[in-house]
């Protein structure tokens, strides 16, 4: 069974709408790189459309009504967007989740420390990352610092042209022949990832001529006595107490997060791929809510569920297996109907279908001896569906069930989606898990889908542009889909 390249079926008008697509998305992931402005930025693209905040409507007391657009947000880092159908709730959802969260290098709680006259930050990276693809890299900070005052002080550096840089060191080449003998996964160590920030002790007190080495008053003794013992970072408290407001303790009660800096970037001669930080997953949560968008008025209620901590685990108040998707069901549940029970929850979930959207491996020609060529995703193939994920012998994945899939390929097919099908790499190779089992575990029918990727995982992914466009089309025909 072979199936076709996406770009093969598409005519003029979908290669334009895939380029300017792909151009909405690649400005989304370059100012997006962390949960919380992944969050922001969708909480406001939504209310521009109308969406409106289910904490003012539970407060109103007001009742919903088919057509009627709420979005529930949880601590800044996972959101539910509902845009409410024809049908009553209790008949069930059609559900769009993806993960905001992607892999990267978090600061630790008390990241700040000088050695050999540099001011290093030191970090604990987050989800699974080969750590040497992490080192001689331009890397951007970003995140928030939450002061005692109650205040919360957003941190962006390494954006702007203007701005500068931070980086973690590799070891040269030159001196690399006992590290160059240690496997992978040894080359470069989890302790060894530390931001190199800064370098020199406060300008503004350097004298106005050079001074004289050799002079009492500028003895190790008479320097220690004067600067302290750490001038290089003095001067960086100095300088994030002047442009942040914030002094070393604060870094107790923050998350900052060093990311790839800089903007994601068409890829290839012919600008047919975006090469961007975070594609896992934010290219199905973005095109998931495009999606919602573009169906305004469903038969059933349509979801966008984007959630976080899907890299470590999806544990945690803001990761799936919270219990905030199903309290804020509940919440609109209540603002539907005329006598709220527990059952019609139930009911609701249970009677659910859902795209459980998260990037699948893309067939790489440089490694072709990690997959099996008849069930692996291509990039240009469309958008890809997998019925099960897991690692060796399915371990821990969702297995969608086989009327489903029948269900989900009349759905493509009455919209001409291209789609494939694939599972990640070779049977005994290794694998990956996703969100998909959790929403099971309320009994629904849930399949695993998304956007095939190169380089997962690494600082700079790739994705197709026909891809993220065949994923949209698809998701925008799951939402108008009946049962
Ligand atoms: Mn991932
Ligand atoms: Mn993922």
């Amino acid at each position: 069974m072979e199936r076709k390249n996406a770009w093969k079926l598409c005519s003029k008008k979908d290669c334009q709408e895939a380029f300017a697509l792909s151009e909405d998305y690649r400005r989304f992931i370059s100012d997006c790189k962390t949960e919380r402005e992944c969050t922001l930025e969708s909480i406001r693209i939504a209310e521009e459309n109308g969406y409106r905040n289910l904490d003012e409507l539970v407060k109103e007391g007001a009742k919903l009504k088919p057509g009627d657009k709420v979005y529930a947000v949880n601590m800044g880092k996972m959101l539910a967007l509902f845009n409410i159908g024809k049908k009553p709730l209790q008949n069930g959802m059609q559900i769009l989740g993806a993960h905001i969260d992607s892999p990267r290098i978090d600061l630790k709680q008390n990241p700040l420390y000088e050695d050999t006259d540099l001011c290093l930050l030191d970090t604990h990276y987050y989800g699974g990352i080969k750590k040497y693809q992490w080192v001689a890299l331009p890397l951007a900070i970003h995140g928030v610092v939450a002061k005692k005052d109650g205040s919360v002080v957003n941190v962006v550096i390494g954006e702007d042209p203007s701005d500068p840089v931070v980086g973690i060191t590799d070891l040269l080449i030159h001196l690399s022949q006992d590290q160059l003998q240690k496997p992978g996964a040894k080359v470069v160590e989890g302790e060894a990832l530390n931001v190199s920030f800064g370098s020199m002790p406060d300008p503004s007190a350097y004298p106005e001529e050079r001074p004289d080495p050799a002079a009492e008053e500028n003895s190790d003794a008479a320097d220690k006595k004067k600067d302290g013992k750490h001038p290089v970072k003095a001067y960086i408290l100095k300088l994030l107490k002047e442009k942040y407001g914030i002094e070393e303790e604060d870094f107790l009660s923050a998350e900052l997060e060093a990311v790839p800096a800089g903007p994601a970037r068409d890829y290839g001669l012919d600008r047919s791929m975006v090469m961007g930080y975070g594609h896992d997953d934010r290219v199905c949560a973005y095109t998931s809510l495009r999606a919602l968008l573009a169906v305004p008025e469903p038969e059933y209620t349509g979801v966008c569920l984007l959630v976080d901590k899907e890299e470590v685990g999806s544990i945690g108040a803001t990761g799936m297996q919270s219990r905030f998707f199903e309290n804020t069901v509940a919440e609109i549940l209540a603002l539907t109907c005329e006598s709220y029970s527990d059952l019609l929850l139930r009911r609701c979930l249970k009677n659910s279908c859902m795209l459980s959207s998260d990037v699948s491996a893309a067939f790489d020609p440089n490694y072709p001896e990690v997959n099996e060529p008849k069930n692996s995703a291509y990039l240009g193939g469309g958008f890809s569906f997998n019925k099960y994920t897991g690692s060796r012998g399915k371990s821990g994945c969702n297995d969608a069930n086989a009327e489903y899939i029948a269900y989900i390929r009349k759905l493509m097919d009455e919209e001409h989606v291209t789609f494939q099908t694939s599972e990640i790499g070779k049977v005994d190779q290794g694998g990956g898990g996703t969100i998909a089992y959790i929403l099971a575990n309320y009994d629904m029918q849930v399949i695993d889908c998304g956007v095939p990727v190169h380089n997962m995982h690494a600082p700079w992914e790739v994705v197709s542009k026909i891809d993220i466009y065949e994923t949209t089309r698809g998701y925008i025909a799951f939402l108008k889909g009946g049962r």
